[in-house]
């Protein structure tokens, strides 16, 4: 296991593939998926027009990595028996995001309630959090109380749901629940954010560096 890990560590700190664009989802897994048994998906929405901007923000960056902090790369690694077991797969809307895209954002958006003052940086700008959701194991995602980067209360972890959409809101425990037991907190204002406790604590980052697995 711990090989397993080291593998999957220099892989993604080294980084991946080039992403493809949102349509092409096996073309944009190659590495986490000979590590994590097909266990992951990343759908890169800021690779994409399909985001609260509307605008592809990675694609001129030459975003292509698939980068996140060890200790949230090693909490990730521990997830995988708990989904084999329930036959589910974590699906990546976004994890590192360099601070010039910040700041590209925040130009677009200058609110801190949708876009983070890059002043003082995204958690995201420190590879310490990732955005993401459930799918079965046929990729269609779980049902969740809103979609990625929605502004709405719904979008908040204390929604509750109607009882004809509970399941929406079971999903997004369920999803809650896994994440905090590997290590992560959930953003209390989007469901789908998760970082390292204390996250503040390591630097904004434009690219990243290669680093030894620890
Ligand atoms: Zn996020």
């Amino acid at each position: 296991m711990r090989g397993l890990v080291a593998a999957f560590l220099s892989l993604v700190l080294v980084g991946c593939t080039p992403i493809a664009r949102a349509s092409s989802p096996v073309a944009a897994v190659p590495v986490l998926e000979s590590v994590f048994g097909n266990r992951f998906i990343v759908d890169l929405r800021y690779h994409t027009a399909d985001n609260f901007a509307k605008t592809d923000f990675y694609g001129p960056a030459h975003i292509d990595s698939c980068f996140v902090l060890p200790e949230a790369a090693r909490a990730l690694m521990k997830l995988v028996p708990e989904l084999q077991k329930r036959k589910l797969k974590i699906v990546f809307w976004d994890y590192f995001r360099p601070i010039s895209v910040q700041w590209k954002m925040w130009k677009l958006v200058p609110d801190p309630r949708y876009v983070a003052d890059p002043h003082t940086g995204s958690n995201h700008n420190r590879g310490a959090a990732v955005d993401m959701t459930l799918a079965h194991e046929d990729g269609t995602r779980l049902e969740m109380p809103t979609a990625f980067d929605s502004f709405e209360p719904t979008a908040h972890g204390d929604y509750v749901c109607p009882p004809n959409e509970k399941v929406r809101c079971e999903n997004r425990e369920l999803l809650k629940s896994l994440m905090t037991k590997v290590g992560f907190e959930v953003l209390p204002t989007e469901w789908w954010h998760f970082q390292l406790p204390g996250a503040e604590k390591y630097p904004v980052g434009d690219r990243f560096e290669k680093k030894n697995a620890p």
